[in-house]
């Protein structure tokens, strides 16, 4: 479950003092989504990641132990105060991006990637049209990052397919990932599946738990022959033809037939 106290923060930029949400436990059940955004409980704490101070406008995940450096007037730049020229739908947009302009300033190149790709989540979580123009900007903010280990490397991959995927950029994804391999098995279904979704074009939202199981089929020796006439017939493939036998397209008969002669591994 998720704990969350309010505690007075002094501001380490204007000095003032005001209640901040501090997030002090949360929990995860279920898989994370493709970009590995985590499910519940943790997918809903995102109000409490940052704080904001209402006097002069500072965000950081502690206001008050910050190492950053901000000059005022950064805080009332045009390009502060409307995010760039994006108009977000919720405050909560604004303060990721907010964080990533602090961060970029800074040259806390790692802080600034994620402060956008969190920015996208609460994008999708208001409908707001900039998730894609966010996760362009991430794109190019992901380059930047210095991934501190193996596993981040790897994720860093992961979450860049699905970046691409989700601001419409199909056949870069395809591109770049036809020839990906992992070591671990997950991670190749992962990005088998963004191949998949991004060959069908699809931006939409998923999670690791939607990745379609697949199974293994032999023939027997008469069905084979059978199946790989009709493929001649059509001048298709053998799997497009099992395919459509096992798709709505297929009458009862067929189905019957696959059923009594396959051997489902
Ligand atoms: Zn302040």
């Amino acid at each position: 479950m998720t704990t969350v106290i309010d505690l007075d923060k002094k501001c380490a930029i204007c000095t003032e003092t005001s209640p901040q949400s501090i997030l002090t436990s949360t929990s995860t059940w279920g898989y994370p989504d493709l970009d590995l955004r985590p499910s519940e409980m943790q997918r809903s704490s995102m109000f409490a990641w940052l704080q904001e101070c209402p006097h002069c406008g500072f965000v950081a995940r502690d206001i008050e132990q910050t190492h950053v450096k901000v000059a005022p007037d950064f805080l009332k730049s045009d390009e502060y105060l409307t995010c760039g020229g994006h108009d977000f739908k919720s405050d909560l947009a604004k303060r990721f991006y907010r964080h990533y302009l602090i961060s970029k300033t800074n040259n806390i190149q790692d802080v600034a990637f994620y402060s956008l790709l969190h920015c996208a989540w609460v994008c999708d979580d208001n409908n707001d049209d900039f998730a894609v123009d966010i996760r362009k900007l991430a794109l190019k903010s992901l380059d930047k990052v210095d991934a501190k280990n193996d596993d981040e490397r790897d994720n860093l991959k992961l979450i860049k397919a699905d970046l691409l995927r989700r601001s419409l950029q199909f056949d870069e994804l395809i591109g770049e990932f036809k020839d990906v391999f992992f070591e671990d098995k997950i991670k190749n279904e992962v990005i088998n599946f963004q191949l998949e979704l991004a060959a069908k074009k699809d931006s939409g939202c998923y999670a690791i738990e939607d990745i379609p199981k697949k199974v293994t089929v032999t023939l027997n020796g008469e069905l084979h022959k059978k199946l790989n006439l009709i493929a001649d017939l059509k001048c298709v493939s053998l799997g497009e033809v099992i395919e459509e036998m096992l798709s709505e397209k297929a009458d009862e008969t067929d189905m019957n037939e696959l059923r009594e002669n396959y051997y489902l591994k």
